[in-house]
């Protein structure tokens, strides 16, 4: 299949720059109050109690916390993919709490795109057609200029026409960034998105979010364990036992880690690099590499 699709939509102006005069960026997604309860009684887990946080537009939020600290749920719930037990969640200004199922899947559709930690590419489609899937299935039509745009930015090169089971993690990841970018997406939603990859690969799946974000002005939020993944985002929430218990601005791998201890854990084992070197190593290079 080509990835020359046909016309499309005229492409959306990249976000105003950061924070230049003092100027606060809209927010694309906001919860209010937000409570996740499983299970009622005495089984009753809360794994959300009573989350209230603003997502800015145009910028990166990362999401920390031990395992269990509610990551997966907020994440899920911010996404439309889950509804709270009480509280308020707007998307691009549409609240979702109240939408039925068929509305949800519009919402996801039209708003939002996804990063999985392990890629969840369909399997027998080439690496161009997972890409233009998400348009397709919409009913739209990509426009070449962007799918032109989006590849280079991706770095498939010569890899479009090849399936996912023919390309290596990180060439699977790439497909499945411009997958997630191909609509536009009011927001985008990365889910551990390095956790499957290699120091190196994942550093460069980092680069390219952040690219994203700098370039298209791309609303991301990024749910990870790794400080360093962390590091290159403008803000990190912090959660523990379902409330965000510290809202940090753009911080240092190191900060970052200093942050997680004092929640009472170090998070899920806060490094996805698997080598001898110390921590304060990989944190410099990673403060060095996100501080463009
Ligand atoms: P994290 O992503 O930070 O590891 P989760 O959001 O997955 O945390 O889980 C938060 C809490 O909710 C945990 O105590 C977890 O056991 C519980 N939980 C998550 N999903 C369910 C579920 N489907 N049923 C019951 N409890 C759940």
């Amino acid at each position: 299949m080509s990835i020359n699709v046909s016309e499309g939509p005229a492409p959306t102006p990249a976000a105003p720059p950061l924070s230049a005069a003092g100027h606060t960026p809209h927010a694309v997604v906001t919860a209010r109050d937000v409570v996740r309860r499983y299970g009622d009684g005495d089984t009753a887990v809360d794994a959300l109690r009573g989350v209230s946080v603003d997502i800015a537009e145009g910028r990166l939020t990362a999401v920390m916390g031990p395992s269990g600290s509610g990551k997966s749920t907020l994440m899920h719930i911010l996404a439309g993919l889950d509804t709270p037990t009480s509280g308020e969640v707007t998307v691009a200004g549409i609240d979702i709490t109240n939408l039925d199922d068929n509305a949800l899947t519009r919402l996801r559709r039209d708003h939002i795109g996804f990063i999985f930690q392990f890629f969840n590419l369909l399997p027998m489609l080439t690496a161009a057609e997972n890409i233009v899937l998400p348009l397709k299935l919409a009913g739209g039509k990509a426009d070449p200029a962007w799918l032109a745009e989006l590849v280079g930015k991706v770095g498939l090169g010569d890899r479009l026409s090849h399936r996912p089971s023919e390309l290596s993690g990180g060439q699977q990841q790439r497909v499945a960034v411009a997958r997630a970018l191909v609509s536009r997406p009011s927001v985008m939603f990365a889910d551990e998105p390095t956790g499957n990859l290699d120091s190196t690969t994942g550093g460069e799946i980092l680069a390219l979010l952040r690219d994203s974000v700098d370039t298209l002005g791309q609303t991301t939020v990024m749910v990870t364990h790794d400080a360093h993944a962390a590091a290159i985002a403008d803000r990190v929430l912090f959660l523990a036992d379902g409330q965000i218990v510290r809202d940090l601005g753009r911080s240092t791998a190191h900060e970052i880690l200093d942050a997680l201890e004092t929640l009472g854990g170090a998070g899920d084992e806060p490094s996805a690099s698997g080598d001898e070197r110390s921590e304060a190593d990989e944190a410099d290079e990673a403060d060095e590499a996100g501080k463009r």
